[in-house]
């Protein structure tokens, strides 16, 4: 479903992604981690044309993409993005937030959006949370709207960005089932974050990167319990 190879990415003078390979199946889990500071979000934000790679290529669905030539809203619509920061309009409803950029971008008839936000809302348990503004909910359920917003453009995968490290911890569960409840129906994921139970329990593969390079990639089990690296195996001391 994605397909990145020698990915390079610099800021200048700084080299932070120096020749990524990964491959993502169709349904697949990632959980991608590693320290602060080599290259996660940064190897995120190229999945979605955020940031433009220096060097390799990037395949989505069997079709790669050349960002001078492509229109990056759209292959943005595939690659669906949830933030540590949720950045919902404030001035707009929960539902308005929702339906903002298929009405927009996809050109959906309102009647039409509005009924699949109201059913992505439900999905994410916020039916009666459609007509509220953002300031009115918690944390918890402004990242829920942010996931039902980015799946109304009906991505081929989804991206999440440490999407509970903002949150307070008794608001992190309800993020982390409805992302569960996804992987359960077969989207697609990369999902950067430091919760490891829920990587034991969702993740297909864990990856770990280091300095702007992939130094392990395996089943959960096997990443825990046997890594290869040195690396690894002190950031697993470290985080559990
Ligand atoms: P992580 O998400 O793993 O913590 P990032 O991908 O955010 O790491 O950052 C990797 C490195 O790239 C850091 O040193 C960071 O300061 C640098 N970096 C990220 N984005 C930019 C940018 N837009 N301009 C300059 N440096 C950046
Ligand atoms: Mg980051």
């Amino acid at each position: 479903m994605i397909i990145g190879e020698n990915i390079h990415k610099s800021f200048g003078d700084l080299e932070v992604l120096k020749g990524v390979d990964l491959h993502v199946k169709p349904q697949e889990v990632v959980v991608l981690v590693g320290v602060s500071g080599s290259g996660k979000s940064t190897l995120l934000r190229c999945f979605n044309f955020l940031e433009l790679i220096n060097e390799g290529k990037i395949t989505i669905d069997g079709h790669t993409i050349d960002p001078k030539k492509e229109n990056l809203a759209k292959v943005r619509a595939e690659v669906g993005m949830v933030f540590q920061h949720f950045n919902l309009f404030p001035h707009k409803t929960v539902l308005e937030n929702v339906i903002e950029a298929p009405l927009i971008v996809k050109r959906q008839k309102r009647a039409e959006a509005e009924k699949k936000g109201r059913e992505l809302l439900e999905k994410v348990g916020l039916a009666d949370k459609a007509d509220v503004y953002p300031s009115k909910l918690s944390g918890g359920q402004k990242q829920r709207v942010a996931i039902a917003r980015s799946l109304a453009m009906e991505p081929k995968v989804m991206l999440f960005d440490e999407p509970t490290s903002a949150l307070d911890p008794e608001l992190v569960s309800e993020v982390l089932q409805v992302m569960k409840q996804l992987a359960e129906e077969g989207m697609t994921m990369v999902v950067v974050t430091h919760e490891m139970k829920f990587a034991k329990e969702v993740a297909d593969r864990i990856i770990m990167i280091d300095q702007g390079k992939i130094i392990e990639s395996a089943d959960p089990k096997t990443f825990f319990e046997n890594p290869k690296h040195e690396r690894t195996r002190q950031f697993i001391q470290m985080v559990e």
